[in-house]
C-alpha cells in the first residue's frame, strides 16, 4: 500500500464561549483546525487532525501546520501508510523537530492501519483496556463562585474530573483553590490548572498555604527548571503538561522525579506513535495520564480517547473534550459523552471522520 495524495482542509471551530487561561491573560474564541485526508493506491483513506489551541498556548500556531505539510508531503507520497514508525522516520528526516506539524498525518495513518486491517486504533496502541476513560471538565478562570458553578453544572452531567484554570496572583490564587477544594462535589477530584502563569515565587507561596488541600497542581511555571525548583519546595502531586514535548522530557522528569503524571496531547508531541511510546514509559515508571489533545473536533478527541483506552486503567487520569466547547460538529461517529465517560469507537480505525459536506475545498492537494 502506498500514499498517493495527501490533502490539508482548514476549518474554524468557534468556542461557544470566549475562554481564559492565565487568569485571564491568554484568551481565546475561535480555533483553527486542520483535517488531513491521506489516500492510498489501494483506496483506503485515512483522517488525522491538528488543532493547536490558539496561537498562545504552545510553539505551536495553525497555519504552521499547513506550510508543514506543504514541506513533508513529497517525501511522504509512495511511503506505506501502515508503517508507522518508518513514516514518523521520514517525517522527522524530512522536517526535524515540529511535531504539531506531523501529529495530522501520523493519525491519519493509524486510521488506515486499522481500516486495513479491520481493528479500531485502540487495539492497534496495544489492545482495548476495561473500563470507560473518564473525561475531565475545564473550567475557565473566573472569580470563584462562577467557578463552582461551572463544576457543579459539570458534576450535574456525571463529570468526576475537574480542571481548574487558575493564574492570577499569590493572594487571588489561595482564595480560589481553598474555595473551590471546600465545596467540591462528593466524589471528584480537583485539579488545579496553572497554564505556566507562575514564577516559582508565586507557585511556593500558593502550594505551602494550600497545602491541606487534596488536589493535583498542574504545569505551575514556564519552564521545567522552574518546575523543579517547586517540585523541591513543596509537597502536593504536580502534573506536568506543556513543556513535555520529547521522550527525553519525560525520562528527565522521571529521573529527576518532577512529576507524579503529565498531561499527553498527541498534536504537541507528535502524533499517536510518538504519544504511544510516551505513554509507555508513564506506566513503566508509575506516573499517571490526562491523554487528550490540544483542540479540535471529535475527529482529534476520538484520536486521544483510542491512545486513553489502550493504557491501563490505573495510569490513566481522564481525557477531556474540546468539541463540546465548540459550535459546530463536523464529525460522522466518534467518541462521544456517555455521561461524564466515554469509550473508544469499535469500528475499524479511528471511528470517525469529517462530514464531507462540512469541509469545503482542501487547502492544499499533494500527489495525484
Ligand atoms: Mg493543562
Amino acid at each position: 500500500m502506498r500514499i498517493v495524495r495527501i490533502s490539508a482542509f482548514g476549518m474554524a471551530l468557534p468556542l461557544r464561549r470566549p475562554y481564559e487561561l492565565q487568569g485571564g491573560r491568554l484568551r481565546y474564541e475561535q480555533l483553527d483546525s486542520t483535517m488531513v485526508r491521506i489516500d492510498t493506491d489501494e483506496g483506503v483513506s485515512g483522517w488525522g487532525e491538528a488543532c493547536p489551541w490558539g496561537s498562545t498556548y504552545l510553539p505551536a500556531f495553525p497555519r504552521g501546520i499547513r506550510a508543514g505539510i506543504e514541506e513533508l508531503a513529497p517525501a511522504l507520497i509512495g511511503q506505506d501508510p501502515r508503517r508507522t514508525d518508518v513514516v514518523n522516520s521520514v517525517m522527522d528526516t524530512a522536517l526535524p523537530g515540529h511535531p504539531y506539524v506531523k501529529s495530522a498525518i501520523d493519525i491519519a495513518c493509524w486510521d488506515i492501519l486499522g481500516k486495513a486491517t479491520g481493528l479500531p486504533v485502540c487495539d492497534l496502541l496495544g489492545g482495548r483496556r476495561p473500563g470507560d476513560v473518564t473525561i475531565q471538565s475545564s473550567i475557565p478562570s473566573a472569580d470563584p463562585p462562577e467557578m463552582l458553578r461551572n463544576i457543579e453544572r459539570f458534576s450535574a452531567k456525571g463529570y468526576t474530573i475537574h480542571s481548574a484554570k487558575v493564574g492570577s496572583g499569590v493572594a487571588a490564587d489561595i482564595e480560589r483553590i481553598e474555595y473551590l477544594a471546600e465545596r467540591m462535589p462528593a466524589g471528584s477530584s480537583l485539579t488545579v490548572d496553572v497554564n505556566r502563569a507562575w514564577i516559582p515565587d508565586q507557585a511556593i507561596r500558593v502550594m505551602q498555604a494550600t497545602e491541606g488541600v487534596d488536589a493535583y497542581f498542574e504545569q505551575p511555571c514556564a519552564t521545567y527548571a522552574e518546575c523543579l525548583q517547586v517540585r523541591r519546595a513543596t509537597r502536593q502531586p504536580i502534573l506536568l503538561d506543556e513543556i513535555i514535548h520529547t521522550y527525553a522530557d519525560l525520562l528527565r522528569a522521571h529521573q529527576d522525579r518532577a512529576c507524579e503524571g503529565i498531561g499527553l496531547k498527541p498534536n504537541r508531541v507528535g502524533g499517536l506513535t510518538k504519544a504511544r511510546r510516551i505513554r509507555d514509559l508513564c506506566v513503566q515508571t508509575g506516573m499517571r495520564l490526562n491523554i487528550e489533545d490540544t483542540g479540535g473536533t471529535a475527529l482529534a478527541d476520538t484520536a486521544a480517547v483510542h491512545l486513553a483506552q489502550a493504557t491501563p486503567a490505573r495510569y490513566r487520569r481522564g481525557t477531556w473534550f474540546c468539541h463540546e466547547m465548540i459550535t459546530v460538529d463536523p464529525i460522522i461517529g466518534g467518541a462521544r459523552n456517555l455521561g461524564g465517560v466515554t469509550r473508544a469507537p469499535e469500528a475499524p480505525g479511528l471511528g470517525a471522520e469529517p462530514d464531507r459536506d462540512a469541509l469545503g475545498r482542501p487547502l492544499l492537494v499533494i500527489g495525484g
